[in-house]
């Protein structure tokens, strides 16, 4: 299928590189690398996220010129949409008229572009990048290495989440050896955190419920706009609900203006909680995932609660919530 993908970016001249909708750091790292490689092939390449790019990958090179509109962009031939399951959750109105190149590394991804590159073994959309440049003869340059890494890192949960191995780390020497700055990244990721986030930290570390080997938390609509936040501050949070001893499941719950709710789902290794996004019309891998979900608060539970039973979460005893 790369051999595909190239055979097709062969033939055309101007691409649009996307993903989905709030995008992580292997969307917007992935995306900015893609456009990159495509350049040094001498194609023409924009970015467009239509959530623009979070405050922490701003630092990333190339990220000044990300567009959030596809009229912003020049007519293209061909969309590359990377690690996003259809068109819809790019965001985006008009990618239907595009030559659709789909290149995705969910378990939940699905067939939906002119060509399909899927690879679920590969630890983030980045890696799949990083085979095309060099597929394609491209070298990488220290600021392409620099996005790819920062996508490494952060969608391996800082090389925490199974699927991390051997190939992961020769992925990120090889990409430290073209020039990325691992302290620098590291340090723009996860040491330059706002003040509004960890205000939301504190205000849904006070919701944290425990049942068995289950925990949650949640931010209501109205705490969100007491701390100033957006919603790139809640990304990660869920993983402080994971932390704890003896849990194995974690999600966190972020009410919308709209009263439904945005959850996150991490899995330490036992329950796959893909399938359970899936069953609610989200998706991911099997430990880290996202859906939405109708309120109210204690009905979503529920239900995701009796979704994760089905998929082999055992405990009944009865939820508490921390003090
Ligand atoms: P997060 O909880 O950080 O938003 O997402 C965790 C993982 O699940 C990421 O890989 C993300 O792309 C995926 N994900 C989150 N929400 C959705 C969704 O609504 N649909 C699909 N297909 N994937 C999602």
């Amino acid at each position: 299928m790369l051999h595909e993908v190239l055979n097709q970016i062969e033939r055309r001249r101007n691409f649009i590189c996307t993903s989905h909708a709030r995008p992580d750091g292997d969307a917007v790292g992935s995306a900015l690398a893609c456009a990159q490689i495509l350049r040094s092939m001498g194609k023409q390449a924009n970015v467009v996220l239509s959530d623009g790019v979070p405050g922490i990958y701003r630092p990333l090179p190339y990220a000044d010129s990300v567009l959030s509109d596809l009229g912003q962009a020049p007519d293209a031939e061909a969309a590359i949409i990377l690690e996003c399951d259809g068109i819809a959750r790019t965001k985006l109105t008009g990618l239907e008229s595009h030559y659709l190149i789909n290149i995705d590394h969910h378990d939940t991804a699905r067939p939906f572009g002119h060509v399909n590159w899927i690879d679920p073994n590969a630890c983030a959309t980045a890696e799949m990048i990083f085979r095309l440049a060099r597929q394609a003869g491209v070298g990488i340059s220290p600021e392409v290495a620099t996005c790819l890494y920062t996508a490494v890192l952060t969608d391996t949960g800082s090389f925490c989440f199974s699927g991390t191995n051997e190939a992961t780390f020769a992925l990120a020497q090889e990409l430290v050896r073209c020039g990325a700055d691992p302290v620098k990244i590291a340090h723009n990721v996860y040491f330059s955190t706002q003040i509004s986030k960890m205000r939301l930290l504190g205000e849904a570390l006070r919701t944290l419920h425990k049942d068995g080997s289950l925990a949650w938390m949640h931010v209501a609509h109205r705490t969100m706009e007491l701390c100033e936040s957006r919603e790139e501050d809640c990304e990660g949070l869920v993983n402080y609900a994971l932390a704890i001893q003896g849990i194995e499941v974690a999600l966190f719950f972020r009410e919308q203006s709209d009263g439904r709710f945005r959850v996150s789902l991490r899995s330490k290794e036992a329950i796959n909680v893909a399938k359970v996004a899936e069953s609610f019309g989200g998706g991911g891998h099997s430990c880290a995932s996202g859906c939405a979900i109708d309120g109210p608060l204690s009905v979503a539970t529920e239900r995701l609660i009796a979704q994760l039973r089905i998929r082999g979460y055992d405990n009944h005893s009865r939820p508490e919530k921390v003090q």
